[in-house]
């Protein structure tokens, strides 16, 4: 099944003006002074132009605060009229709708625990029906790209065209430096499918603490992202959520001075320069895959050698000693000890069905 969303082309529905387009502000609204103060804080940055604040606050366990709820959209529509900036909450099901749509919160998203459930997302959809603002989906919480591309399928089939992707990491069984593993190749392959949809990264979620924010924000920038979504708190160590994560706003005015903006296209001369070593690096990418496919007929034929003999596919000891050969090779060669792995996992995977379907076929 191919997916197709119809998003209207991105100019000035996104309050962004260029981008990127930084969305900031408290993890969670916790009284009208926190963040009436914080917004009046980031309207001073120039690139902000949308302060976020979670009302409704889906929480892993229960007792844990659970948002202002309803009392805080007053709070975001003095923010609005008194700011100037744009409002952006999380809404979890079709009664959160309504209320923000009635308060006229201007864009609304979905959060993690929200998009892994259809069901959910479904009942969110149609009380979307008719409705004109930008919807941000985030990612679901476990690295799916189909349930990701579900909800935003879900919400654009009852004519939502202003859709905005958010990347906010997966969870991750593994050790990893992150909350949230970026896996930017997620992102990447839905930009690749959908070129035309704007995709958000939220660094705060991804890192779990402030020291790697930069970092991560700068690589969302070099990936062509369309901009952040980055919470900040006028007090972060007092933070009733994501405390960890929550960044003051001289903080973000420092973090926003130290990206490196990067153009997409640059001079002709560049242009030309680059058309070159892409043309060497398509070229090798042939030759990559003439040598794999060649490597498959190769084991193919070990494959009917080992049939003829009756000798299992898997040869434990070679398997291993081509490893750690190889492995040494990439090494001496300034290919990482862990690309070279993945690599050959997969080399070593197609390999053996290769030869199962070889040991499978009907002589
Ligand atoms: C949030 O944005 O504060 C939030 C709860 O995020 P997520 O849904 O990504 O966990
Ligand atoms: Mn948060």
């Amino acid at each position: 099944m191919t997916l197709h969303l119809n998003i209207e082309p991105l100019h000035d529905w996104m309050p962004c003006g260029t981008k990127p387009c930084i969305i900031a502000g408290p993890c969670s609204a916790e009284t009208e002074e926190q963040v009436i103060d914080t917004a009046k804080k980031l309207v001073k940055i120039p690139m902000v132009k949308v302060l976020r604040a979670g009302l409704w606050k889906p929480r892993t366990r229960p007792g844990a605060f659970e948002g202002v709820g309803d009392k805080g959209l007053k709070w975001l529509q003095r923010v609005q009229a008194e700011t100037g900036l744009k409002v952006t909450t999380e809404v979890a099901n079709p009664v959160h709708v309504e209320k923000a749509m009635k308060a006229g919160i201007d864009i609304l998203w979905l959060g993690a625990r929200t998009v892994v459930n259809p069901f959910s997302v479904q009942e969110i959809s149609e009380a979307l029906k008719g409705v004109d603002i930008p919807i941000m989906i985030k990612n679901p919480l476990n690295p799916d790209l189909t349930t990701w591309m579900g909800a935003l399928e879900r919400i654009s089939k009852v004519g939502i065209r202003k859709l905005v992707a958010i990347h906010r990491g997966f969870s991750f069984y593994q050790h990893s430096p992150f909350r949230n593993d970026p896996m930017w190749e997620i992102p990447i392959e839905l930009k690749r499918l959908f070129p035309e949809l704007p995709v958000i990264v939220d660094p705060s979620h991804i890192c779990g603490t402030r020291d790697l924010l930069l970092s991560v924000s700068q690589r969302a920038i070099d990936l062509e992202m369309t901009g952040l979504m980055i919470e900040v708190h006028n007090r972060p160590k007092e933070a009733l959520t994501d405390r960890q994560q929550q960044i003051t706003p001289e903080h973000l005015t420092s973090l926003l001075s130290k990206l490196i903006i990067r153009e997409p296209i640059g001079s002709d001369e560049f242009q030309n320069l680059l058309e070159e070593l892409r043309s060497e690096i398509d070229k090798i990418d042939q030759q990559l895959i003439d040598i794999l496919a060649r490597r498959m007929t190769i084991v193919e034929e070990i494959g009917k050698y080992k049939k003829a003999n009756k000798i299992t596919i898997l040869q434990l000891k070679r398997w291993n000693q081509i490893f750690s050969e190889r492995i040494h090779t990439g090494q001496e060669l300034g290919l990482s000890k862990e690309f070279i792995m993945k690599l050959l996992e997969a080399v070593h995977e197609e390999s053996i069905q290769k030869q199962i379907d070889v040991m499978n076929k009907k002589d």
